[in-house]
């Protein structure tokens, strides 16, 4: 029987994708640090119609002990999609993607966190993706680095994370749904902007060297962008935090200037903060595309994107979630 998805046009005659993006465009993307009281450090971020709340608890006792490694900490990432984040209701608890994922952001993480210097001890990072609509991995990595540098980890940078490919025979940036289940390949990549090291890199599908080449670059260029993102939420969160208005340096303004959110972008209270001294020597911003930047960060509302609600061809098992593994 013919494949009834083999004639999707994932890109038009102009180069336009289903969502109305440009090949190199990403989507809208909000990112807010510290939204919970409870946890040490958190963050939300909104990536297209991906929802992902993080929270991190730590450095703390390893239980069980024998996981307890004297030299250094661990960081142990576990990654959740709720029942509700997909259209047809997923079961519930770990299965072997989220195990796989959980192992792959911790690993990455672990590239950034200074582990050293807290041994015995773990470091808890919580990814529950509320809606998921392709990149989850990569949008719960980007938001857990938010967390971890929320909460006074020491690091020596975030980590920002992105998954481009080709779809309809070009290349992509930032692959959506139903460029996921219907496109040629998606690459899965984060990378640490102060050194330019790859901690994450997957590959679902098929490139020549020069596309993978290629890809890799996109990605790289767009986790600079993204990279603004984070530190800017940082920012924010921090003025609120000494009760200064962004970019003041001493004068306690009040109330500040935060970002006006709603829901669950609510500004969190301040009392229960973990330390903005723990995160490591200023970060050098890198040159960012200046039109994402006012899109994203005014917060502008997400535009809808068409294309995305498209159903997986085999209902909502792991086999038909296109999976980067
Ligand atoms: P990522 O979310 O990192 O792109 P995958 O490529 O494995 O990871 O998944 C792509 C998308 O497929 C997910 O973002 C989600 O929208 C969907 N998906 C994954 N697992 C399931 C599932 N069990 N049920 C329904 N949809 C799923």
């Amino acid at each position: 029987m013919s494949d009834p998805y083999s004639n999707m046009k994932l890109v038009d005659e102009n180069g336009v994708r289903l969502d109305g993006r440009r090949l190199d465009e990403l989507r809208p993307i909000r990112i807010e640090a510290g939204v919970l009281n409870r946890a040490d450090g958190s963050c939300y971020l909104e990536w297209g119609n991906n929802k992902v709340l993080v929270g991190v608890y730590g450095p703390r006792e390893v239980h069980p002990k024998h996981m307890q490694n004297p030299l250094r900490g661990i960081v142990q990432a576990r990654y959740n999609m709720a029942s509700f984040s997909v259209s047809e209701r997923k079961r519930p608890g770990p299965d072997r993607r989220a195990v796989e994922i959980s192992k792959i952001t911790s690993e990455a993480l672990e590239a950034v966190v200074l582990v050293d210097q807290f041994p015995r001890t773990t470091v808890d990072v919580y990814i529950e993706v509320l809606e998921a609509s392709a990149g989850t991995r990569c949008a719960g990595l980007t938001a857990a680095s938010v967390a971890l540098a929320d909460a006074g980890i020491p690091m020596k940078d975030m980590v920002v994370a992105i998954a481009s490919g080709k779809i309809g025979d070009h290349l992509a940036l930032d692959i959506g749904r139903a460029e996921d289940n219907f496109g040629q390949a998606d690459v899965p990549f984060g990378v640490i902007p102060r050194t330019g090291e790859i901690v994450l890199l997957q590959m679902d599908g098929h490139l020549t060297k020069e596309e993978f080449e290629t890809v890799i670059e996109m990605n790289m260029r767009a986790a600079m962008q993204v990279y603004e993102l984070q530190k800017a939420a940082l920012v924010r969160r921090y003025s609120a935090f000494a009760g200064l208005a962004p970019g003041e340096e001493s004068e306690p303004a009040a109330p500040a200037a935060a970002p006006v959110a709603t829901g669950p972008m609510a500004a969190a209270p301040v009392a229960e903060l973990g330390h903005p001294e723990g995160f490591k020597e200023p970060l050098a911003p890198p040159p960012v595309d200046a039109k994402v930047e006012a899109v994203l960060v005014e917060g502008e509302a997400a535009p809808e994107v068409e294309g995305e609600e498209v159903e997986e061809p085999n209902g909502d098992d792991e086999a038909s979630s296109g999976g980067g593994y």
